[in-house]
């Protein structure tokens, strides 16, 4: 074994390191007695996303999401919902809310396909879409992956066109079974960490957050608003003056209708600029 200058190395994150001298000093049964059974001693997360109070926070092992989101990050910004969590950095899984109340140690990210990773969590609401979020992170380790091995550097790459394909309102049931088969096949196969953990965001949301793909595919619909090519823009009747300013904003020609009268958007010609919303004074342009 050669590391660095051709000697034996140990590698350790400055985490671990720091743990050391508490240990020395304070004894190894004063540290075990914090943690769970399995994972003993404290946790240092980087805490982001759509929190009131983010930044880094250092809790015991076996600590609560909720504890974490709601006591230390002081609930979600603007008076969202609690969507999903994510811990691990970009190979880490997302967490549904049925998991709020799970102790957080390995062993549990572990059972509800996460992992510890570099420390991060990161919050979401539901003005997140979970397949977006899933795209955003596997573009990332598609972008690390060295290549060396074809389960890590073929399949990261197909599951990201997958992945692109239903954000775009392409996707079909199928693509689904073949997504689950890449990410067993990388997990199993690739040759290091990389490939092994890069598919979480995507088995995790599968496993959670079907119910959102398959609105995706089958009704064309980004409940959060997220992926641009699904948005749908409509004009509300009841609100609508038609005092044609949309219209007249509309560089697709979109939008038609007579002064005075409620107008209308074709969706086979809107480019989902967003000019319309912007522009109507009267609020009666929105989008889902
Ligand atoms: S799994 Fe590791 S070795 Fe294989 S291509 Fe990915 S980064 Fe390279
Ligand atoms: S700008 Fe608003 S009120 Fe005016 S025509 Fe368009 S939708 Fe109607
Ligand atoms: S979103 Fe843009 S292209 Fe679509 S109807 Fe509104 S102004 Fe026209």
């Amino acid at each position: 074994m050669k590391g660095l200058w051709g000697r034996p190395t140990v590698i350790n994150n400055v985490e671990t390191l720091a743990n050391i001298p508490v240990i020395i000093n304070k004894g190894a049964e004063w540290f075990s007695k914090i943690g769970t059974a399995t994972s003993k001693g404290t946790k240092v997360f980087a805490l982001t996303g759509k929190v009131n109070n983010s930044g880094l926070i250092e809790v015991p092992m076996g600590t609560t999401l909720r504890e974490i989101i709601f006591d230390i990050g002081g609930g979600i910004r603007g008076g969202h919902q609690f969507k999903a969590a994510q811990t691990g950095g970009p190979s880490g899984g997302i967490i549904p809310p049925q998991f709020l109340d799970t102790p957080i140690d390995y062993e549990n990210l572990a059972k509800i396909g996460s992992i510890m990773g570099s420390g991060g969590l990161i919050v979401m609401d539901e003005t997140d879409c979970v397949v977006d979020i899933a795209k955003f992170y596997l573009d990332f380790t598609v972008d690390e992956s060295c290549g060396k091995c074809a389960p890590c550097r073929i399949g990261g790459r197909k599951l990201l066109n997958y992945l692109k394909k239903i954000t775009d309102g392409r996707g079909t049931e199928q693509d689904i079974k073949d997504m689950e088969a890449i990410c067993d096949a990388m997990c199993k196969a690739s040759l290091c960490g990389l490939g092994q953990t890069a598919s979480n965001p995507v088995k995790s949301t599968l496993r959670y957050f079907m119910d959102e793909y398959m609105e995706h595919i089958h009704d064309k619909k980004c409940r959060a608003g997220k992926c641009s090519k699904l948005i749908q823009y409509k004009i509300d009747p009841a609100k609508c003056k038609g005092c044609t300013l949309c219209a007249r904003k509309c560089p697709a020609g979109a939008i038609t209708g007579t002064v005075k009268n409620p107008h209308v958007i074709d969706p086979a010609k809107c480019i989902k600029c967003g000019q319309c919303e912007a522009s109507c004074k009267f609020g009666a342009i929105s989008h889902g």
